[in-house]
């Protein structure tokens, strides 16, 4: 299978994990912002989380350069830009793009800017490549719960065009989901989508939490439902769909390698998994890479990547014409 070539859908990426190396090192040269180093291959390092880190947390740190650029409407546009473009030369037709807009405030743009700015990256790449986007709001679970309004109350006026749904990323800690109830119900009543990441670090529990108490319609991992009954039945009962990353799994370690991996064992068993990067710099990666992570782990099928395709595509955040075109895009090839 070519599966640079085959029509590839992707649901989970976050922004400010998935910036060029090169566009660090050109826009820290002309803003004048100090970089451990001006050399490529120490920032890509520098930007890179090893198979080997220790946890969660010190994956979340290589976040920290990329944070440090994406603090002007110019920087955050190109960015978005260079993430759609380089999504659509590796044939992904969809892409929903996250990040957490709390984080790029340093200099003084409104949340707003900030989300406009995004769109703004996203609806250039539609333009010039074959490709279409929307955006995730994603939310830190340290942070204050009060913070979350006012991004909620910005991203209003873009549901629908361009803006889709609501998440909480970062740090996992057990009953995280109690204190995000009211901003999410507020969300969803707004009309915002609700994914959450959850169950990534070993607390299955949080995954029940996040269907029952925020409303989630999809999962950001959720590989430790195979060891909480209650939350793997809820999951496979209401079609929750489990937005899985290979390679940052294993270097998170959510999993131990990719052998164990559980996307074949879930997807078997009837649970709507997908694949996705999470990060294409932080996890030197690419969706076709991570295609080829599984193939080569569990020896899948066409047959196999296409029901995970359509998983994708009915647990998009689009409407049904969208989701019929990037149907079609597959079955066509038959
Ligand atoms: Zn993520």
């Amino acid at each position: 299978m070519n599966f640079k070539k085959l029509p590839k859908i992707e649901l989970h990426c976050h922004l400010d994990g998935s910036v060029r190396p090169e566009t660090i090192i050109e826009l820290a040269k002309i803003e004048g912002i100090e970089l451990p180093s001006y050399d490529i291959e120490t920032i890509t390092n520098i930007m890179t989380a090893p198979m080997e880190c220790t946890s969660l947390n010190e994956y979340l740190e290589k976040f920290e350069i990329p944070v440090a650029i994406m603090q002007s409407k110019e920087n955050l546009k190109r960015i978005t830009y260079e993430l759609m473009e380089d999504s659509a030369k590796e044939n992904i037709k969809y892409i929903e793009i996250r990040f957490a807009s709390l984080l790029h405030t340093n200099k003084g743009l409104s949340s707003e800017e900030i989300i406009q700015s995004v769109l703004e990256g996203i609806k250039e790449g539609e333009k010039n490549y074959d490709i279409k986007g929307n955006l995730i709001l994603s939310f830190l679970r340290h942070m204050p719960a009060e913070t979350i309004y006012e991004v909620i109350e910005a991203g209003k006026k873009y549901l629908g065009d361009g803006v889709v749904a609501i998440d909480l990323c970062a740090s996992e800690d057990k009953g995280f989901c109690e204190k995000f109830i009211q901003p999410f119900l507020l969300g969803k009543e707004y009309g915002y989508k609700v994914t959450i990441h959850a169950g990534e670090t070993g607390i299955g529990e949080n995954v029940l939490d996040a269907v029952q108490m925020l409303g989630a319609e999809r999962i950001g991992h959720g590989i430790h439902i195979k060891n909480c009954k209650e939350a793997y039945d809820i999951v496979k009962e209401k079609n929750i769909v489990l937005e899985m990353c290979p390679t940052s799994n294993v270097q998170t370690k959510a999993v131990d390698s990719f052998e164990v991996h559980p996307i074949l064992d879930f997807h078997k068993d009837g649970i709507k998994v997908t694949i996705n990067t999470d990060n294409r710099t932080v996890s030197n990666t690419t969706l076709t890479k991570e295609c080829h992570v599984i193939k080569d782990n569990f020896n899948i099928d066409l047959d196999i990547y296409k029901n995970i395709y359509f998983n994708s595509v009915n647990a998009a955040f689009i409407d049904c014409q969208t989701k019929e075109n990037l149907k079609n895009l597959l079955t066509e090839l038959d």
